[in-house]
């Protein structure tokens, strides 16, 4: 080794200037490019122990100790058979829809695949960006479809779905459209940035952040209203009710909206989107048939939510995983480029590489995710029952959440690890028993 680079040495001295020039320019080229890296990484790292301190400390990682799930004691037979029925007609195209999720972004991002299909695209860079997500976007729905009518097909069959096929149509490309216009935004800004700075990871980063906040404070003003009407609950002892409920607890709610989730599905529902001035505590029309102190418990619920900003918190860490992503994507694009055959992440033929990154990361982050949500739900509903203490209503209500949605009641560990955003229904009826023995009230 020495000698060679000895020899090496001698040779580039004996003349030939140019090709040791340009030796030395690719060398200090190396270099920065390794500093790049470098300093990229460690704000990596920062940024990933700053997430998870964040989230460590704002789970609420022991809200209840409950005894162990039993289905048998509060579900009949039939309904357990059901339950069990409608996972396995659903089990084999949800792990399917989940292979294809990883086949196709392993292809975008280990193969050419992706600049293959965007490769004949003409015109300025932000327009082969913009028509790149459409094309990548338009092919991955193709492949999904099949899998999506399937589904769609068991829905109707257990009676949940309430959909005709062009209505189902109409949501999917809204769902696909608005998902495909937020990544072109995303990824227009990118590329610019990624063609006029060299450190674009910092813009970047900070960019992400800010869209995530952004996208999440006027999602309920924004996005929800393409897919559902809503309207203020109409005036009757139910709002009052729960007007006054939200009063008693410290909450201030203005009104609680009434989305008409009856034009898609059966199932019952709530939530709390937004944050600040955008907040607002939406029930399905569908849950309004069911006993007002059911609903009550529902709104108890949403209101454990919104007094502990869950939504505004979840959005932060959601904005600096964002912001972690575009760091990441800046480390990993190197070895990514050469395998997807593109020049750099500023070629637009890039584009199906990135999301392929992206849809990967998604995946990854889920059961995370699911980790903290179950958490956070489960505090949720302990605060639904310090507010009412009716536990009996709570596993009433669960019961009914559980029967019509066809709730999984005992699913398995994979599924419970890749699914689960909430406590099992079992699993919130123990708690709810184990919150009556520890607060004095008779156990239902
Ligand atoms: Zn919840």
């Amino acid at each position: 080794m020495a000698d060679e680079r000895t020899e090496g040495g001698g040779r580039s001295m004996g003349g030939d200037r140019d090709a040791g020039g340009t030796r030395g320019v690719a060398r200090s080229a190396d270099d920065v490019g390794r500093r790049l890296r470098r300093e990229a990484a460690i704000a990596a790292v920062g940024l990933g122990i700053v997430i998870l301190a964040v989230a460590a400390f704002s789970t609420p990682w022991r809200v209840l100790a409950a005894g162990p799930p039993d289905p048998a004691r509060d579900f009949t037979a039939a309904q357990i058979a059901r339950a069990q029925a409608f996972d396995a007609a659903t089990t084999l195209p949800s792990y399917l829809s989940l292979a294809l999720t990883i086949i196709i972004a392993g292809l975008l991002v280990a193969t050419p695949a992706g600049a293959r299909a965007v490769g004949w695209l003409r015109g300025p860079w932000w327009l082969r960006v913009i028509l790149g997500v459409v094309v990548i976007t338009a092919l991955t729905e193709l492949i999904r479809l099949p899998v999506g009518m399937w589904f769609e097909t068991l829905l109707r069959d257990f009676g949940l779905s309430t959909q005709d096929w062009a209505s189902w149509a109409g949501d999917r490309l809204k769902n696909v459209g608005v998902g495909a216009a937020i990544v072109c935004l995303m990824l227009v800004v990118l590329v610019a940035l990624a063609r006029r700075v060299r450190r674009w990871w910092i813009p970047a980063a900070v960019g992400a952040f800010v869209l995530t906040v952004v996208a999440s404070f006027v999602y309920p003003v924004v996005f929800e209203p393409l897919f559902n009407d809503f309207t203020s609950m109409r005036q009757g002892p139910l709002r009052e009710n729960l007007l006054a409920m939200a009063e008693r607890d410290g909450v201030p709610v203005e009104d609680v909206l009434v989305a008409d989730a009856s034009r898609r599905t059966t199932a019952l529902n709530a939530y709390v989107s937004g944050f600040g001035a955008t907040r607002r505590i939406v029930v399905y029309d569908t849950l309004l048939k069911a006993p007002q102190r059911e609903v009550e418990l529902v709104v108890a619920h949403e209101l454990g939510h919104a007094k502990h900003d869950d939504v505004l918190s979840g959005t932060l860490i959601g904005g600096l995983g964002a912001g972690l992503g575009a760091v990441l994507l800046f480390l990993v694009f190197d070895p990514v480029r050469r395998r997807a055959g593109v020049t750099s992440i500023a070629d637009p033929r890039a584009v199906g590489a990135v999301m392929g990154l992206m849809s990967l990361s998604t995946l990854l982050m889920g059961p995370a995710e699911n980790v903290v949500s179950r958490h956070i739900e489960a505090r949720a509903d302990v605060h639904a029952l310090d507010l009412t203490r009716d536990p009996a209503t709570f596993i009433q209500m669960q019961k009914r959440l559980a029967v019509t949605n066809i709730s999984d009641l005992s699913p398995d560990a994979v599924e419970y690890v890749l699914y689960a955003s909430h406590p099992t229904s079992p699993e919130r009826i123990a708690m709810a028993r184990a919150w009556a023995k520890l607060n004095g009230v008779p156990v239902p």
